[in-house]
C-alpha cells in the first residue's frame, strides 16, 4: 500500500509491511521454518554473502527470514522509524544494541526507574567491560543534565516505567542528549506504540519487549528496536549476526504479526478497563496510593496528556499493611492470576518486590520508588466489573 504512512493506526496495523507470498499467493505471511537457505551456484552464494544483511538476501535465519523482515517492516512504519530490527526476547534488544553502540570508556546516563534485569546489566555488567553508568532520577529532566559528560553515549530511559508508572520528558531528554553528542535510547514497553511514539519527540531508538502488549497473547518471548537506519544497521551488522545472536525465530515472528493485528482493539478496551481499576483502587478504604498516569492525582498527568496518546494498562497500588497485605490480596485473587509479565489477554498481578525487581537492593528499588508493599496489575480482557469484584473480594478477606 503506497500511501500507508499517511493511514491510520488500526489500518497500518493490519497492512504495514505486508508482502503477499510471490509463490503461492498466500494473504498471511508464511512462516518460512527453515534455518538455511540454498544458493544455485557459488557465484549466486558469494553474491548474496556479499550482500549479507540486505533486505530480500537470505543466507541464514540468524542473519534474517522473510517473517522477522515483515514484522520488521510493519513495526518501522507503525512507530514512524526508518528501520526495526528483531530479537529473541526484549533483554536480547537491550544487551545487544548497548554492546553494539558501547565501547569500554564510554558513560550511560540512565533513569533509575527502568526494568530490573536492564538495570542490572547496566550495573553489573557494562562495568565489567568498562562502561559506567550514573543512574539518576529522571522524572526532572535536569538530573540528566547533571550527570552528562563527555564521555556519555547513551541516555536511557523507560517512560512509562516498570513498576512505578513514572513518566520521563521524551523531548526535553532528547534535547539534553543530542547536545551532548549522546543517542536517547526509550524503552516504549508500557506505552505500546499505540499510546507513545517516541522517535516523533526525538527519540533516537525506541525499544519494546514485543513480549508485552505487542504480541498480547503470552506466547512469546521476544523483543524489537526501531529507529534510524544507519544506526540500527550497524546493531545489526555488528551486534546480532556476529555477535550476540540473539536473532528472533520465524515462527515467533508470524505469532507476533498475528497477535499484533489487535493491537489497537485490545489497547482501547484494556486502557477502559484500567481507568475503571484504578478509580475503584484510589477510592477503597484498604489502598493507600495508586500510581496511574490516566488519573488527575498522577504527578506527571499533564505530561502523560501531552506525550501519549493513552495511558495504557498497568496499574500500581501500594495496600495497607504493606507486603504482608500484598501477599494475602495475591492470594486471595480469583479471576485476576498470580504471574509476572504483562499486556496478555489474562488479568496479572505481581510483587515487584520479591519477584520482577528482586535484583535491584531495598535501597534501589525505594530510590526508583518501588515500596515493599507495591502491587503490579497488568488489565487483561476480562470483563472490567469481575475483575474489579475480584479485587474487592480478595481486598475484603485481607486479615492483618
Ligand atoms: C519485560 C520487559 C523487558 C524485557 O523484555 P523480555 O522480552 O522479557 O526480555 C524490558 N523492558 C520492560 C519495560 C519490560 O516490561
Amino acid at each position: 500500500m503506497e500511501n500507508i504512512k499517511k493511514l491510520g493506526f488500526d489500518t497500518q496495523i493490519v497492512h504495514a509491511g505486508n508482502v503477499i507470498d510471490p509463490v503461492t499467493g498466500s494473504l498471511i505471511t508464511p512462516i518460512y521454518q527453515t534455518s538455511t537457505y540454498v544458493f544455485n551456484n557459488a557465484e549466486e552464494a558469494a553474491e548474496k554473502f556479499a550482500n549479507k544483511g540486505e533486505p530480500g538476501t537470505y543466507l541464514y535465519t540468524r542473519i534474517g527470514s522473510p517473517t522477522q523482515e515483515q514484522l520488521e517492516n510493519k513495526l518501522a512504519i507503525l512507530e514512524g522509524g526508518e528501520a526495526a530490527l528483531a530479537f529473541s526476547s526484549g533483554v536480547g534488544a537491550v544487551t545487544t544494541t548497548i554492546l553494539t553502540l558501547c565501547s569500554q570508556g564510554d558513560h550511560i546516563v540512565s533513569a533509575n526507574s527502568i526494568y530490573g534485569s536492564t538495570f542490572s546489566f547496566f550495573r553489573n555488567h557494562c562495568k565489567r567491560f568498562g562502561i559506567e553508568t550514573t543512574f539518576v532520577d529522571a522524572t526532572n529532566t535536569e538530573n540528566i543534565r547533571k550527570a552528562m559528560r563527555k564521555e556519555t553515549r547513551i541516555v536511557y530511559i523507560e517512560t512509562p516505567s516498570n513498576p512505578v508508572l513514572s513518566l520521563v520528558d521524551i523531548e526535553k531528554a532528547a534535547k539534553i542528549a543530542h547536545e551532548y553528542g549522546a543517542l536517547l535510547l526509550v524503552d516504549s514497553t508500557f506505552a505500546s506504540p499505540y499510546s507513545q511514539k517516541p522517535l516523533k519527540l526525538g527519540a533516537d531508538i525506541v525499544i519494546h519487549s514485543a513480549t508485552k502488549f505487542i504480541n498480547g497473547h503470552g506466547d512469546v518471548i521476544a523483543g524489537i528496536i526501531i529507529g534510524k537506519k544507519a544506526i540500527l544497521d550497524k546493531v545489526r551488522f555488528d551486534g546480532i549476526m556476529d555477535t550476540t545472536g540473539a536473532a528472533m525465530s520465524p515462527f515467533d515472528a508470524w505469532l507476533i504479526i498475528r497477535g499484533m493485528k489487535t493491537l489497537g482493539v485490545r489497547m482501547r478496551r484494556i486502557t477502559a478497563t484500567a481507568f475503571e481499576v484504578a478509580k475503584f483502587l484510589e477510592k477503597h478504604p484498604m489502598i493507600e496510593a495508586v500510581h496511574y498516569p490516566g488519573l488527575e492525582s498522577h504527578p506527571q498527568h499533564e505530561l502523560a496528556k501531552k506525550q501519549m496518546n493513552d495511558f495504557g494498562s498497568i496499574v500500581s497500588f501500594e495496600v495497607k499493611g504493606g507486603v504482608e497485605a500484598g501477599s494475602q490480596l495475591m492470594n486471595n485473587v480469583m479471576v485476576c492470576t498470580l504471574a509476572v509479565s504483562l499486556g496478555d489477554a489474562e488479568t496479572l498481578i505481581e510483587h515487584p518486590a520479591s519477584m520482577t525487581h528482586k535484583q535491584l537492593s531495598r535501597e534501589e528499588r525505594l530510590n526508583a520508588g518501588i515500596t515493599d508493599g507495591l502491587v503490579r496489575l497488568s488489565i487483561g480482557l476480562e470483563d472490567a466489573a469481575d475483575i474489579i469484584n475480584d479485587l474487592d473480594q480478595a481486598l475484603r478477606k485481607i486479615k492483618l
